[in-house]
């Protein structure tokens, strides 16, 4: 007789999403268990996944192409408010976010993905006020920063950088709170049963569930755990973290800034405002163009990855760029930091069935911003086994003839 423990929905994984998911399970009172192992103290000798939340910022904006990308984060952002509330855990700063764009006649493929003309479409049908500034008004409004001829602006004033490990911080609070169950274990393997499936931890102990979510980040395909791999690709990346003394001396909002001279992108990815670090230091953070150089299929895979800590040239392009951007700051010691993504081939989440049990719940580039919102309607799927938003749901389902064509 198999008495482990019985819920009717567990959440695997307790990254953003599986955090957010589980808590609005546990809202809307169904009885959900979230497993996932928290943060590893290092990782020069790591085994086993790893996430893309273990870091202190990541932006919280409007200024992205994909208008349902835009949308989920402004719907996880009317809810920032509460769920700081809620929780007592504080994971926003209010930032101004300002993206760096070629003009269309310096770089015209960069546009593709960085279309301004759409941004600003985004942002005035959610209601959210972007000035567009031409290179006169860059020089104006920023005058201490320097960027290439024929670059333009999107600024967002009342943008936030999300501390993803305080959000993921506050969901599990709130969830815990609302009467979920929070065990620190790594799922080794789903058997489908007659009546629901049984869940194995590393540990060893078991559970049971009516269903399941799989929210293992850009791990979901590697730790084998799907009847059916999902048509995705998972990298590792590298964060350079560059310390300052004083971050009052650094004046710079955060920014995605694509750089292209003659034609070609020389840069292109995230410039962080000064973030505190948990050894209490202040850095600011840069992941730029090897974000989508490392291709990583198996855990062994990744697990190599995070041992390397990420890519070390990647420091030299990093001061090279802020040495551009602030002529005269003091820069102090960088180093990197390995960090997970995932590209879906739709450039959207994954919200979808793989079996009749299972739903997986992916979101590779912008799911700090966008957490919440995702697993409020990964939860509300998984309770009432239909779609009931206005975003169809053919947005989030995955392109299961891609994948086969691949095959
Ligand atoms: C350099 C970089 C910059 C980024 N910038 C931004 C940004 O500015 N804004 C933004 O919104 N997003 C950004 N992102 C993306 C964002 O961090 C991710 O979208 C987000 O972390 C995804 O959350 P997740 O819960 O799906 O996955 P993860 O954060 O990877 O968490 C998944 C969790 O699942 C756990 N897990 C895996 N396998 C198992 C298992 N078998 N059993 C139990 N648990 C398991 C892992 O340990 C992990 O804790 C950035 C990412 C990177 C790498």
């Amino acid at each position: 007789m198999d008495d482990s423990p019985s819920f009717d929905v567990v959440v695997i994984g307790a990254g953003p999403l599986g955090a957010a998911t589980a808590r609005h399970l546990a809202d809307r009172d169904t009885s959900v268990l979230v497993v996932g192992p928290d943060e590893p103290a290092r990782f020069d000798d790591h085994e086993g996944v790893w996430a893309g939340y273990y870091d202190q910022g990541r932006l919280a904006h409007v200024l992205e192409v994909p208008l349902v990308t835009t949308l989920l984060a402004t719907r996880s952002r009317r809810r920032f408010a509460d769920l700081e509330e809620r929780s007592g855990v504080v994971f926003t700063t209010p930032v101004r976010s300002l993206s760096i764009l070629p003009s269309a006649e310096e770089n015209p493929q960069a546009s593709t993905w960085f279309d301004a003309g759409q941004i600003m479409n985004n942002a005035e049908d959610l209601g959210v006020p972007v000035d567009a500034l031409d290179e006169d008004r860059l020089r104006t409004d920023f005058p201490q920063l320097r960027f290439p001829r024929n670059h333009t602006g999107l600024l967002q004033k009342d943008a936030f950088i999300v501390n993803p490990r305080e959000l993921v911080r506050a969901e599990l609070t709130a969830a815990v709170s609302a009467g979920a169950h929070l065990v620190r274990d790594e799922i080794v393997e789903i058997t489908h049963l007659d009546e629901g499936v049984r869940v194995t931890g590393r540990s060893g102990e078991t559970w049971r569930a009516d269903r399941v979510v799989m929210a293992t980040g850009s791990a979901t395909n590697a730790v084998g755990l799907l009847s059916r791999p999902v048509p995705m690709t998972t990298f590792g990346a590298t964060v350079v973290l560059v310390e300052v003394d004083d971050p009052e001396t650094v004046d710079m909002p955060a920014m995605m800034y694509m750089k292209s001279v003659d034609g070609t992108i020389e840069f292109g990815g995230i410039v962080m405002s000064p973030l505190q670090y948990p050894d209490g230091k202040w850095y600011v953070k840069v992941s730029g163009r090897s974000l989508l150089d490392n291709p990583l299929a198996s855990t062994d895979e990744i697990a190599a990855w995070v041992r390397t800590g990420g890519r070390t040239d990647d420091i030299d392009e990093t001061l090279a760029v802020l040495g551009e951007l602030l002529p005269g700051q003091e820069w102090g010691p960088a180093r990197t930091r390995p960090c997970m993504v995932c590209e879906t081939p739709t450039g959207l989440p994954y919200i979808d069935r793989v079996d009749d049990r299972t739903t997986v719940v992916v979101e590779g580039e912008r799911g700090a911003m966008a957490a919440d919102e995702i697993g409020r309607l990964t939860a509300d799927f998984v309770i009432t086994g239909r779609w009931n938003d206005g975003i169809p749901h053919s947005a989030f389902q995955i392109p299961w003839a891609d994948a086969e064509a691949d095959a």
